[in-house]
């Protein structure tokens, strides 16, 4: 093992905490940046992580550990790429699906504002309707007019 002075001035292998790849660092540091995520990462943590890593491959292969070490975070680089963008595809059809949900809520909007609508201006063709019946028996020659004009009651008068 090292002495402390020589830990002071290396660079010691450390796992980002973020995305896992292998990073080096200064441990007299608190913080560093990851090269691979550019997210900033608390150093000691980033150690530890390296630790507990190489303490998993050291029990399951000890002569290998380097190879094995490199394949490892390797592939844990990459399977935590795939799930994140699995998590990603994820995120999308659940947006998706909202979307759809939100296009088919605004449909039925639009449907139910037609059918007001719809009724309205049948309750408007009913209510035009009746006094067209009750002024028509009256004036049966200006029946035409005022359907088309019924603010024109003086003018169906004068007639
Ligand atoms: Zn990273």
């Amino acid at each position: 093992m090292s002495n402390e002075n020589d830990l002071r001035t290396r660079l010691v292998p450390a796992i980002c905490t973020q995305c896992g790849g292998q990073v080096e660092v200064d441990p007299t540091q608190e913080a560093a940046v990851c090269k691979y995520c550019g997210t900033p990462f608390i150093v000691e943590k980033a150690i530890q992580n390296y630790s507990i890593q190489n303490a998993k491959i050291e029990h399951v292969d000890t002569v290998n550990i380097n190879t094995k070490g490199t394949a490892e975070s390797f592939f844990g680089f990459l399977g935590e790429q795939m799930s994140e963008s699995r998590e990603v595809r994820r995120e999308e059809r659940r947006e998706q699906r909202a979307l759809d949900r939100e296009t088919q809520k605004m449909f039925m909007k639009i449907f139910g504002y037609m059918m007001i609508g719809m009724f309205v201006l049948a309750a408007i063709m009913f209510i035009v309707q009746v006094i067209r019946g009750d002024s028509g028996e009256e004036l049966p020659a200006e029946q035409e007019t005022y359907i088309e004009e019924p603010a024109e009651t003086p003018g169906a008068n004068a007639s």
